[in-house]
């Protein structure tokens, strides 16, 4: 892979880099100093791991634990079925939602907490090609990430009359034509990190008469994100990654208040009817955004998710954001030396102000040298096809730690480690 052009978004914050420590004396010194040392301690994380992988799952709270011990034991095991009132289950997805809201700049009613994020991209983009009549293609960006593509594949197949028109990534601002319906696009670029700007290219699709459905997969809990103010109409993210929401949580979508009345979800299932209970034969849509819901809404996961979100009390994604490309750049830094003599190439915006939480640098080897580090007690993972990806996640990751990772990843390149044949047998997930 080859590096993107570098699009400098509005939102992100645009603060002094910290002078980076030079020693891990120095490192340690700062962490101390740093109030957000005392978050990391809210995770349970196995010692001597450097978790570079944050961005795609996230690490397990220790309220997550306490929460999903409550829920099994106390609830389920002696409320049965009468957790759906006793415990309030049946308000778990509203009240999951509702800690979501504030994180990607929206109301309450206008989140929903449910499903994948695959699931709900599809409910959105259907429900938006019926927002357009008129309109006939859905815009989405080459090389996002893969599962959105397939869901508008399979969508295309239902409707043999509209058309995915993918376009680069920094050509999308000029893709906006009045036969577009729909922009389906990720904030911030799986492979690379580099951060798109929800606000520019929101304000330009709602001139250009197009719907924005934007993938916060990979900012949600991490960046800044203003949806209400950037007139963004659509957006999903997941629950798992930056949310520490645990494996396989739920999902959340956004839609925009103005849409409410005029929406319709394609897969219309109880759990997003006015009234379930009623078990009237008819479809009626709650209000707002829980007519995203379909189905019954898992409990054990949403309950891990809920309390996870309680980290994100009282922070400012500003400050996250910051504290994540600080770390970044240590590790640049630290780890300047090895990448160059060792020929990996960084694909993650050179620009400070374009990059999200994690960095990928491309190699021809980069499978088995993210099996090696990780067999030295550095997490990170590999992405398709030849980058090693390192994810900076702001709250449990400390300065000390990223100096330890850029080291392990120094010993491995110069011991040549990594060429131990059992590091290039593929595992099923990478
Ligand atoms: C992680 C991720 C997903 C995951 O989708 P699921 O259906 O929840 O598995 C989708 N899109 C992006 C951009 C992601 O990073």
């Amino acid at each position: 892979m080859t590096p993107v052009p570098d699009i400098v978004p509005d939102l992100a914050p645009d603060l002094a880099p910290e002078p980076v420590p030079d020693s891990l004396a120095a490192c340690r010194r700062l962490d101390r100093a740093d109030p957000f040392s005392a978050l990391g301690r809210r995770f349970r994380l196995p010692a001597g791991v450097v978790y570079l992988d944050g961005n795609s799952l996230g690490p397990l709270p220790r309220a997550s634990e306490a929460a999903v011990r409550r829920a099994t034991a106390a609830e389920w095991g002696r409320l049965l079925v009468g957790g759906w009132n006793a415990a309030d289950w049946i308000g778990l997805p509203a009240r999951t939602a509702e800690r979501i809201a504030p994180l990607i700049g929206a109301d309450p009613d206008e989140v929903a907490c449910a499903d994948s994020v695959s699931v709900n991209l599809f409910k959105l983009a259907a429900g938006a090609l019926a927002l357009r009549p008129d309109r006939k293609v859905l815009l989405a960006a080459e090389g996002d990430f893969p599962t959105d593509g397939y869901m508008l594949q399979g969508l295309s197949r239902l409707r043999p009359d509209i058309r995915i028109r993918s376009v680069p990534r920094h050509e999308i601002a000029g893709a906006l034509s009045d036969d577009v319906a729909g922009l389906v696009l990720s904030h911030a670029d799986y492979r690379t990190g580099a951060l798109a700007d929800i606000s520019s290219l929101s304000r330009q699709a709602s001139a250009a008469g197009v719907l924005t459905l934007w993938d916060l997969s990979h900012t949600t809990g991490l960046a800044p994100i203003g949806l209400a103010a950037a007139g963004a109409d659509m957006a999903v993210g997941c629950g798992y990654k930056y949310l520490n929401g645990g494996p396989g949580a739920p999902a959340f979508a956004f839609l925009a208040r103005r849409h409410h009345e005029a929406f319709a979800n394609p897969l219309s299932g109880w759990m997003g009817h006015e009234r379930p209970f009623d078990f009237a034969p008819g479809y009626a849509p709650a209000a707002g955004a829980a007519r995203l819901m379909a189905g019954t809404p898992p409990i054990l996961s949403l309950t891990a998710l809920h309390a996870a979100l309680e980290l994100f009390d009282g922070l400012d994604p500003a400050d996250l954001l910051e504290r994540s490309r600080r770390l970044s750049d240590l590790f640049l830094a630290r780890a300047a030396p090895t990448l160059e003599a060792h020929g990996f190439t960084c694909v993650s915006p050179a620009l400070r102000q374009a990059r999200g939480g994690h960095l990928a640098f491309a190699h021809p080897q980069a499978y088995p040298v993210v099996q090696a580090l990780i067999a030295a007690g550095v997490v990170g993972d590999f992405r398709a096809p030849d980058l090693m990806r390192l994810g900076f996640s702001p709250l449990f990751l400390s300065r000390a730690d990223v100096w330890t990772a850029a080291d392990r990843f120094a010993r491995i390149m110069e011991t040549g480690a990594w060429r131990n044949p059992a590091f290039a047998e593929k595992q099923r997930v990478t």
